[in-house]
């Protein structure tokens, strides 16, 4: 297993002011545990029962990433421990994050997940519709959550121009809102992590470059 290796490998290769999140879905708790016993402490999963049952076997200063699609009757499982909400892509999700937080005296950071791709299948909100949002802080009501930043997922495709321009519209919305709070840009996976970084990503997340495919 060239775990160690492999994450090196991306790690030694992105600016120092970048977080690289390890995500670990799907991949056993042995290879999170070599990963951690080599100083790693963020990690990022995508499914609730996945994310609970690893959380509770492994260390507890683990930093847990929920990356992927939400449900709101499942924020209540993962409100105790979560470090930061990548995917959030609607006000309600916000709402159960807020009183979940709220019922486990905690505040909890999170990103809103951003449509830039083209493929409609892809989840988060359209610019416009997100601006409102921030102009209105519509999203400050909720006082148990923090906004930190934003996320995104590119059109799966080979043409680098096209993640190129994806990349750039979601560094112009940072630019525009960032702030002391508002500090985090997650974008960029195993495929286009560079692409990402060039275009102001301060955070990746990546798997398969790290743990090889998954099945
Ligand atoms: C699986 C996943 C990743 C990591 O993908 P790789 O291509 O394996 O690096 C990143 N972000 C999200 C939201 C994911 O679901």
């Amino acid at each position: 297993m060239k775990l160690i290796e492999n994450y090196n490998s991306v790690a030694d290769s992105i600016p120092k002011s970048v977080t690289l999140v390890a995500v670990s879905k799907t991949k056993p708790m042995d290879q999170i545990q070599s990963l951690y016993d080599h100083g790693v402490r963020d990690f990022g999963e995508n499914k609730v029962q996945e994310l609970v049952e690893k959380s509770e076997s492994l260390p507890t200063d683990i930093q847990w990433h929920a990356i992927g699609h939400l449900q709101r009757n499942k924020v209540k499982y993962i409100a105790p421990f979560i470090y930061l909400v990548h995917a959030v892509e609607n006000i309600k999700l916000l709402k159960e994050i807020d009183k979940r937080a709220q019922q486990n005296d905690r505040i909890i950071d999170y990103l809103f997940q951003v449509h830039i791709a083209k493929e409609e299948s892809k989840f988060g909100w359209y610019k416009a519709e997100l601006k409102a949002v921030l102009d209105s802080q519509e999203h400050l009501q909720f006082k148990n959550t923090r906004l930190r930043g934003f996320m995104a997922m590119t059109t799966n495709t080979k043409d680098q121009n096209q993640i190129a321009a994806e990349f750039k519209s979601l560094q112009a919305l940072f630019e525009e809102y960032k702030s002391e709070q508002i500090d985090t840009l997650s974008m960029g996976m195993s495929g286009d992590y560079p692409i990402a970084i060039a275009h102001g990503s301060n955070l990746i997340r990546v798997g398969s470059q790290i743990f090889g495919a998954r099945n």
